[in-house]
């Protein structure tokens, strides 16, 4: 690209998602400088090493300034720490995003230490893998997924359209939502997925050993996709079921709701009442291939 979309943009946390925004901002020239921080040394050293940043510092202030685009790239949980941190060291003008994967809570725990003349405009790229850390990035993670942008209903227009096209460039399709809406949206498709996922292996592993043997030994049999989920890393969905609680658990009530039903038609071998929802379900599945949505990341 002949010229950059931002001059220079800050990552604060290189794992999965913020080494990915790095690989494509390197390949594609996307920006100028990308200064980056994290927790940890190590994580900042294997950013070297993989050539991902032009500067690293454990020194989150001094990571984003004169930076106009930062991106928040760590566990929802720091959030309120980083941003006390970093504001002091925001350059006027610049747009502070993130990659969380709940909304609300991000302008909740972000929008009171927001600066005058700051931007602040959360993001969410819907893509992903079980995979953490600096070396699991790629490029190609957002290509063809959905990026959803929750601008605060007075933010500045440019900042917006700044940020979108920079996951434009990612590859990625814009979609503008309300936070709140958002994060009923990802309750029913990501988090209780994740929720089920983490409770069936959890299940397995409290059986006795034998069994549990057995389960993995057979695991072709559907049990090994949940673990595939099951495996997505603890911090992180720890904050996400934490900070989108009401959401969660709201579906979560629909769900049980619907399992009890489900038990009642086995016991009762109401065979037409499960052969209609299997059908039903096989149509959903056709949507989502037709959708694109079907790739393994996610
Ligand atoms: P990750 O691979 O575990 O990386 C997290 C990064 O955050 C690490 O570089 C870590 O630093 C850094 N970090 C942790 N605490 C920090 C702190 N207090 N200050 C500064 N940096 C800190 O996580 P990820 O999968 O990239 O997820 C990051 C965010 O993306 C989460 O908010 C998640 O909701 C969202 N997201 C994830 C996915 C997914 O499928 N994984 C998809 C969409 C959105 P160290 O390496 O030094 O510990």
């Amino acid at each position: 690209m002949a010229n950059p979309l931002f001059d220079r943009i800050a990552l604060i946390g290189i794992g999965l998602i913020g080494s990915s925004i790095a690989r494509l901002a390197k390949r594609d020239g996307l920006v100028g400088h990308i200064s980056v921080t994290a927790r940890t040394q190590e994580s900042l050293d294997k950013a070297m090493e993989l050539g991902i940043a032009d500067s690293v510092t454990l020194d989150q202030e001094a990571a984003v300034k004169d930076a106009d685009l930062v991106i928040i790239c760590s566990p929802l949980g720091a959030y309120s720490s980083i941003i006390e941190t970093i504001a002091p060291g925001l350059k006027p003008g610049a747009i502070v995003s993130d990659v969380g994967s709940v909304k609300e809570a991000v302008v909740r725990d972000l929008a009171p230490h927001i600066p005058d003349g700051v931007h602040l405009i959360p993001a969410h790229p819907v893509a992903g893998t079980e995979h953490s850390g600096p070396e699991a990035g790629f490029p190609e993670l957002f290509e063809d997924r959905w990026c959803i942008l929750t601008p605060p209903a007075d933010a500045d227009e440019e900042a917006t359209k700044a940020l979108s096209a920079f996951w434009e460039a990612a590859g990625s399709n814009i979609e503008i939502m309300d936070p709140a809406h958002h994060d009923l949206v990802m309750a029913m498709t990501s988090h209780l997925p994740h929720l089920i996922a983490y409770t069936i292996v959890g299940t397995a592993t409290d059986l006795e050993k034998t069994l549990r043997n057995e389960v993995i030994k057979f695991s072709a049999g559907g049990f090994r996709d949940f673990t595939r989920i099951a495996a997505s890393d603890p911090t992180m969905w720890r904050d996400v079921f934490l900070k989108n609680k009401d959401a969660v658990l709201e579906m979560l009530q629909r769900f049980n709701e619907d399992i009890t039903a489900l038990q009642r038609a086995i016991r009762w071998e109401e065979g037409d009442t499960l052969f209609e929802l299997f059908s039903r379900t096989r149509e959903v599945r056709r949507g989502v291939i037709e959708a694109k949505q079907e790739k393994m990341y996610d």
